[in-house]
């Protein structure tokens, strides 16, 4: 079975990169009706932050990505990690180190003097005398001295790092902590994981982590280390260019699934196809297909996805999305047509909230532009012209007001302009948005009436 897990750090919050190796992590388990767990890496107390800890466990909810079982704690693991330091010890695998910080400095400058690469000599491998007094020693494991680590990344190729680059290194410190590379060794050793997938910023962790599993005797996991998200520049992606809170997304009025369908082609890709609804990612999601190389952020491509699940999405689920955004049309009897006239052409909910306010409350105020372009002189006299037919036909349906103002053009000769702008304008505060037929119908002929002239009073 494969078993798979996303081991965030909680220590900032989930980001779109984090978020995407998970996702991947996660379709990899789903497709193969395998497991998808979660770890919490929280060994650094400092570090971490319970707010943190929940906007993760929020934005899993948001994207609907379930885990299997309980997430788990590291911080609760310690006597687990203990155990497998103190068996390292009693095996001869690991020894404890008595060198103290200034003699680590001094060696340190000495190997750097001589121009090699400063590492641990292992002085105190093979240690059989009486250990210095007064010093707390570190635990170190013994690494192979000679060969090459090897390993097959599924995205990366053949790795090979020769056995004289991986020191003897920490596995836990002089106060007892285990350290990094091996508590998430023996944490996927003892999950079951088959399938690592996570940024390639940990691919030289790889090695040190294999040294681990060797040491114990655990089966390795196949391992996928994913390039990094570019900017548009082809920079390291910053918290402007949306390496922000994955949350942030849901509050600038994206759709999880545009989101998701955002990630999965960040770095992966089948064909040519852009689209993929959930289902079809877990279909076709294949680790061999992740790109080699770092993909790059395009907050263009983003909006036109989320602008397509807007158009996709049912009625009753995008008013009740809406309501984060102070729109309620629950029991808005006209919430269908209002609906069909916005959500065609909104690129988020933020943008579909603002055009569905504009057509449910009057103008508060006049784009500034658009009123010096709209309202010329003779435009009074049209529009008032424009209420008299309005409260002398009363149209209700869309086709009515569409007749409606075809007929008030061919009758008094003006370009189709020179009302279609200044009614966009009374109806809407500025010059985007539906069709005038479509905006009428919803607002109303009483609420027409009003707002014109309620442009005309504010314009003279
Ligand atoms: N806690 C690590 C991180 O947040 C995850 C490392 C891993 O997936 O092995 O980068």
């Amino acid at each position: 079975m494969i078993v798979t897990r996303f081991a965030p750090s909680p220590t900032g919050f989930l980001h779109i990169g984090g978020l995407r190796t998970a996702l991947f992590s996660w379709l990899l388990a789903r497709k193969n009706g395998g497991k998808f767990l979660l770890r919490i890496e929280d060994t650094d107390q400092a570090r971490n932050s319970e707010d943190a800890m929940q906007a993760i466990l929020q934005a899993f909810d948001w994207v609907g990505m379930d885990y299997d079982g309980e997430a788990l704690y590291q911080s609760k693991r310690f006597d687990i990690y203990q155990q497998y330091i103190d068996q390292l010890l009693n095996e001869g695998k690991a020894y404890k180190c008595y060198m103290s910080k200034e003699e680590l400095d001094a060696l340190r400058e000495e190997q750097m003097a001589q121009k090699i690469r400063p590492h641990y000599d292992r002085r105190y491998r093979d240690f059989t005398g009486t250990p210095p007094a007064g010093v707390d020693p570190v635990i170190r494991i013994k690494a192979p001295l000679e060969g090459v680590i090897s390993f097959e990344d599924g995205v990366k190729g053949e790795i090979n790092i020769a056995a004289s680059e991986v020191d003897d290194f920490i596995i836990a410190r002089s106060d007892g902590v285990p350290t990094y590379n091996f508590v998430v060794a023996i944490d996927d050793a003892l999950m079951g994981i088959t399938d690592v997938i996570r940024g390639d910023d940990h691919l030289y962790n790889t090695p040190k982590q294999i040294v681990i599993y060797q040491a114990l005797g655990f089966d390795l996991p196949r391992f996928n280390h994913v390039a990094m998200i570019n900017n548009e520049q082809g920079k390291k992606l910053s918290k402007r260019d949306g390496a922000t809170d994955v949350m942030e997304y849901k509050a600038q009025g994206f759709l999880p699934e545009a989101l998701l369908n955002f990630l999965v082609r960040l770095g992966w890709s089948h064909g040519d196809q852009e689209i993929f609804s959930i289902q079809e990612m877990m279909e076709l999601f294949d680790p061999k297909d992740i790109n080699k190389s770092a993909s790059s952020y395009n907050l263009d491509k983003l909006l036109w996805l989320n602008s397509h699940y807007i158009k996709e999405c049912n009625n009753a689920r995008l008013i009740r999305q809406l309501q984060d955004f102070g729109i309620n049309l629950q029991d808005d009897s006209k919430r269908d047509i209002i609906l069909k006239a916005t959500k065609e052409r909104a690129k988020t909910l933020v943008d579909l909230s603002h055009q569905i306010r504009l057509l449910i409350e009057s103008p508060q105020k006049y784009d500034d532009k658009a009123l010096k372009k709209a309202y010329k002189e003779g435009t009074v006299s049209i529009l008032n012209d424009f209420i008299g037919v309005l409260k002398s036909e009363d149209p209700q349906s869309k086709e009515t007001f569409h007749d409606l103002l075809q007929n008030f053009v061919a009758q008094k000769e003006i370009g189709f302009g020179k009302i279609a702008q200044p009614l966009r304008l009374a109806l809407m505060g500025e010059l985007s948005g539906a069709g005038l037929d479509e905006i009428m119908e919803i607002v109303g002929r009483d609420e027409v009436v009003k707002r014109i002239e309620n442009l005309i009073s504010h314009a003279s």
